[in-house]
Order: structure tokens, then C-alpha cells, then sequence
């Protein structure tokens, strides 16, 4: 860069946030990104964004005599995150458009302007992409922390009280599924062997053209016929009863069947890794359980600086992170007694027995327990990674906690 004037602009893939005296540059293009707390440089950044320089501004030869603004305008245009033209050989001053998000259709907004019967009818039943159906809550076993694996996982759950999604408001369900098609249901008990019409489900299947996969814990394993065609997701917490876990793999069908180990600590992950290894289980996920384990937590779950700069996060996905909740949006949960939540851990919706499906789907979208819950409180409010950090999950619900990071103010 010689000593004269420029004009300097970002590029237009570079996403700009400034908290609190600090300002990140991130590449979504290739995630690389700079930071800086120098005040002249966050000025130089925010005039891009004045309406009045569209993209561009000056960058005097004064100003290139503050070496670090020289060394911080050096390292943008080396890291190809923005470009200089020569003032005096560029007849106008250039031009960029920078991405900002302006929804046309703003649930907010609608909200906002009393106008949120535009959302009806605008195929909102688009929205649904995965319908959870607890089909009863009976189970006879009795795993210790039952209730608090269904709140931060896909996992079965038995309930105080003996209930059942009746067969008929069941029918209705895949009656509305047939016209629009959410990519997945999960079937998932209680025990769903014990369900009482387990033997006509089959049938009400067959209209619905997403994929339908069922939960349930491999102690209570049972050959079915339902378990040849559908795909089955077999939970497996700790102490595992070895003979019993051995009498399931002998038995079930490998190519269809996903593991989900259920863990708590590091000897829970070191046993997984065991069964994984001895019975050559190729589909697996590792899921951690909150238990008060905080420590095991914060060492293997909670996020550090470099987990949310280790793959690259697209414009796409940052405004997405500022509008929706990528974990919980078009996921709704039927529970045994008919009550419906956008996520297990919310208040309920309506109940299925009375609402249809639809409705459902616009009752969350206008009151947002879940789909709508992105990272606008304290302190994730205040950090310069809110939009590069992932989506709120439920370790936060249940550790009562907005923000698991190790990341300090
Ligand atoms: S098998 Fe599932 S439903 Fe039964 S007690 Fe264990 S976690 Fe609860
Ligand atoms: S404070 Fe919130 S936004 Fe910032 S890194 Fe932690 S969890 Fe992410």
C-alpha cells in the first residue's frame, strides 16, 4: 500500500459485529476473522455501514500514518477480506451492497402491525419437518433419572400416571401428515411394545411418505414386525446389563438400527466406546446427560473460543441464528394425554385431540416457546460471537444457564 489516498471497502461476504469496544470481522467464506478493540479502527469499520458511503470510505494518507490502522487495513486486504482503489485513478467513488437482514416477512413484524393473518395460509404447514409421538407412558423399568433424559434428548419416558395416545387420535394425526409431509416422525414411548394397539400401527403408515423411526430403551427390546421396515433407534443408558445388551445385538438388524448412549461421565463414554468397538456398531451418537455433572460439562460439552470458529458459519446460517432456533424450529411433540409443545422442556401448545396440526404450527409461530428462541439475553447479548454461536439446545434449559461457554468479559 503506498502513501496516498484510497478508497477502502469489506467485501460483501464479510460479516461485522462490535460489542462493547470490540469488533470481529468474520470471513463466511472461509471463516477466517479478525478482532480488534482499537477505536479507530472500529470508526474506519462503521463508516462502511453509514448510509451515505455505501460500502465505501476514505482512507487518507493521515490515516495510514496510525500503523495500527496501517497494520489492521494490511491485514484485511491480505486475508482477502477487502479491497483499496486508488482515489485519484477511480473517476467515482465505488460502490458495494452489504448484507444486512430485512424480512419481508418478519414474524415480529407481522406481530408488530396486528398482521399476523398474513401468516395463515402462507403454507405455514411448510414448517413442520419432524412430529415427535410419545404413544404411551408406560414402562416397567425403572432408570434413575427417567424424566431428565426426555428433556435434553430424543428418549423415551415413563409417566406417573398410566396414558395413551388413543388409536383414533392417532389416525387423525397421519390423516394431516398425508397431505403435508414432515421428513420424519419418531415413535417413542414409555415402553412402545406395551402399546396396545402396537399391531394396527402399520396401517396408518401407509398414506405418510416421510421416514418413520422408533425410540425405545434396548431393555425393553422385543421382536416386532414393525422393526423390519421401519428404522429403530435403540437407546442405551448405564449400568448396562451386559447379557441383555448382547441378546439384542444377536437379534436386531444392524443396517436399520441407530445406538444412542446415553452419558454422564467419562467412564460412561470409555464403556460406550467398548460396546461400540466389541459389537462393530457403525451408526451411533454419543449423547451427554446434564446430572449435576457440571465438571463433565464444562470440560467436554461447554463451548470454547475454538469449537465456534472450527467450521466455517455461512451469512445464511448467521442470520439465520438471528431469527430462529435451528434445534427446536418445525419440531413439535405429542405427548400420551394429547398435550402438544414446540420442546419438551416449554409450556404446551394446545393438545391434539382439539387442535389441529395447523393450527399448532401457528400458535408457535406467533407465541414462540421454542422455534423463535435465539442467544438476545444476557450475557450472549453482549459477546461479539452471538450470531457464529450455535442455537440455544435444551443443556441450556436444563442447566438453567443462556450461555455454556468458557468464553469471559
Ligand atoms: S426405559 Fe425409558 S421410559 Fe423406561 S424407565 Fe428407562 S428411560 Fe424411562
Ligand atoms: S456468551 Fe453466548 S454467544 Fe457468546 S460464546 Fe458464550 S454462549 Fe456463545
Amino acid at each position: 500500500m503506498e502513501n496516498k489516498d484510497y478508497w477502502f471497502g469489506l467485501r460483501s461476504y464479510m460479516y461485522v459485529d462490535i460489542k462493547d469496544g470490540n469488533m470481529l470481522l468474520y470471513n463466511t467464506i472461509n471463516g477466517e476473522y479478525l478482532e480488534t478493540a482499537y477505536v479507530k479502527n472500529i470508526e474506519l469499520i462503521s463508516q462502511l455501514s453509514d448510509f451515505n458511503n455505501l460500502g465505501f470510505t476514505l482512507l487518507s494518507r493521515e490515516n495510514q500514518k496510525d500503523i495500527r490502522i496501517h497494520e489492521f487495513v494490511m491485514n484485511i486486504l491480505n486475508n482477502g477480506m477487502g479491497d483499496i482503489l486508488d482515489v485519484n485513478s477511480t473517476k467515482n467513488k465505488p460502490v458495494r451492497l452489504i448484507p444486512i437482514l430485512n424480512l419481508q416477512k418478519d414474524v415480529d413484524k407481522l406481530i408488530k402491525t396486528e398482521n399476523n393473518c398474513v401468516l395463515i395460509g402462507q403454507d405455514i404447514y411448510h414448517y413442520l419437518i419432524e412430529l415427535n409421538i410419545y404413544l404411551n407412558s408406560l414402562c416397567t423399568k425403572e432408570c434413575p433419572i427417567c424424566d431428565e433424559y426426555c428433556k435434553q434428548i430424543l428418549c423415551c419416558t415413563r409417566g406417573a400416571d398410566f396414558q395413551e395416545l388413543p388409536i383414533g387420535v392417532l389416525k387423525n394425526v397421519f390423516d394431516q401428515v398425508s397431505f403435508f409431509v414432515p421428513k420424519r416422525i419418531n415413535l417413542l414411548g414409555g415402553d412402545v411394545f406395551k402399546y396396545t394397539d402396537i399391531d394396527k400401527l402399520s396401517d396408518l403408515f401407509q398414506n405418510y411418505k416421510g421416514s418413520i423411526y422408533l425410540y425405545f430403551n434396548y431393555k425393553n427390546y422385543q421382536i416386532h414386525n414393525l422393526l423390519t421396515y421401519i428404522n429403530v433407534e435403540i437407546i442405551i443408558n448405564f449400568p448396562v446389563d451386559n447379557i441383555l445388551l448382547e441378546k439384542v445385538f444377536s437379534s436386531v438388524c444392524m443396517s436399520n438400527t441407530t445406538f444412542h448412549f446415553v452419558i454422564e461421565d467419562e467412564d460412561q463414554y470409555n464403556q460406550s466406546k467398548m460396546i461400540i468397538k466389541n459389537f462393530l456398531i457403525e451408526k451411533y451418537i454419543l449423547n451427554p446427560i446434564f446430572n449435576n455433572n457440571i465438571e463433565f460439562f464444562s470440560e467436554n460439552v461447554f463451548l470454547k473460543k475454538e469449537d465456534i470458529f472450527s467450521n466455517v458459519i455461512s451469512m445464511r446460517e448467521i442470520f439465520r441464528n438471528q431469527k430462529m432456533n435451528a434445534n427446536n424450529f418445525g419440531t413439535l411433540y405429542i405427548l400420551p394425554d394429547g398435550e402438544v409443545k414446540a420442546n419438551m422442556n416449554t409450556l404446551p401448545l394446545g393438545d391434539i385431540k382439539s387442535d389441529s396440526l395447523l393450527n399448532l404450527i401457528h400458535k408457535e409461530m406467533i407465541e414462540n416457546t421454542a422455534w423463535r428462541s435465539i442467544r438476545n439475553i444476557s450475557p450472549c447479548n453482549k459477546c461479539l460471537y452471538q450470531w457464529l454461536c450455535p442455537p440455544l439446545s435444551n443443556y441450556e434449559f436444563v442447566i438453567d444457564q443462556p450461555n455454556l461457554c468458557d468464553i469471559k468479559f
